[in-house]
């Protein structure tokens, strides 16, 4: 993404500090909320209603033993009616969004696009605990990621022009400079999320055919469609190689501390295709950038 750099400061007269206060203290409340996502979103339970409780006791927990990370640091990791551990799962998931909001605003800016980011970056790392956990994508959250990474490409370029996009400056998209805005950021789009999803489902169907297994989630694909959709094809071939390479790092280290060799232990790739992709998002352009000065 590119950056559009406007100060927390001059917009606010507050100092710069003041706006990494305010969205690491708002991470955390999103990496609360998103605790809720990952617990309910897989037993297809509402994420509004009822309010959180104790997985081991059933007590509803007080708001003020819901606090992100504090709570969970002052209770000791133990419920307060049942004294029962509660998972240390918690206040990670909270201080990682905490940390990586953070990440994006020092990124970004407070720019037109912060919003965008941040609630790709959480419905990413929701994906990517259920996924752990589960092994599953639930569509509940890549269509409306889909859906969301599309409006964007439409309505962004109307309202605030191109230079959120980096693949307008890329072939092919360069060759379209004589098109509406809106019209090359979908064909965009739409290019990105067949590089992401489509060759992730190409992949799995040649995999199919010659071994018989579905080795790829359609899951995964959907989530690469919604990816390649926001960050363009570039970006997303890198998000992929990103979680690729990750991938066969963890996968290596697991199988190597198993007991029994078996080989075909599954591994849910959608972890590391979204880590690949938050990290392309974040770092992309600079990664592509340092790449290819390699050659120059
Ligand atoms: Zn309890």
């Amino acid at each position: 993404m590119n950056i559009l750099l406007v100060s927390f400061e001059a917009l606010t007269g507050l100092p710069e500090l003041f706006g990494y206060i305010l969205i690491s203290i708002f991470g955390a409340m999103v990496g609360s909320f998103l605790n809720v996502v990952i617990h309910r979103v897989p037993n297809e339970e509402s994420i509004v209603f009822p309010n959180s409780a104790c997985p081991k006791c059933g007590k509803s927990i007080k708001p003020y033993d819901n606090i992100p990370i504090l709570s969970w640091l002052i209770l000791r990791g133990k419920c307060r009616n049942c004294k029962n551990s509660i998972s240390a799962r918690y206040p990670a998931v909270e201080l990682l969004i905490a940390t990586l909001f953070v990440i994006v605003y020092w990124q970004i800016g407070f720019s037109p696009f912060l919003p965008v980011c941040l609630i790709f970056v959480a419905a990413v790392v929701a994906l990517i605990f259920i996924d752990a956990e589960n092994m599953i994508l639930p569509n509940v959250i890549t269509y409306p990621l889909l859906v969301f990474t599309l409006l964007v490409r439409l309505i962004y370029p109307l309202f605030f022009g191109t230079e959120f996009f980096s693949d307008f400056k890329i072939f092919p998209l360069n060759f379209m400079q004589d098109f509406p805005g809106w019209l090359v950021s979908l064909a965009g789009a739409v290019l990105g999320g067949l590089v992401g999803g489509g060759s992730l489902w190409l992949v799995g169907e040649i995999w199919k055919r010659l071994r018989g297994v579905d080795a790829m989630g359609l899951g995964d694909v959907k989530m690469m469609f919604a990816v390649g959709a926001l960050l363009g094809w570039q970006l997303t071939l890198l998000s992929i190689f990103l979680g690729a390479f990750t991938g066969a790092i963890i996968g290596v280290f697991l199988i190597s501390r198993q007991k029994e060799k078996d080989m075909q232990t599954q591994i849910p790739f959608g972890i590391f295709l979204g880590i690949g992709s938050v990290i392309s998002l974040l770092f992309g352009e600079q990664i592509v950038k340092w790449y290819l000065s390699m050659f120059v």
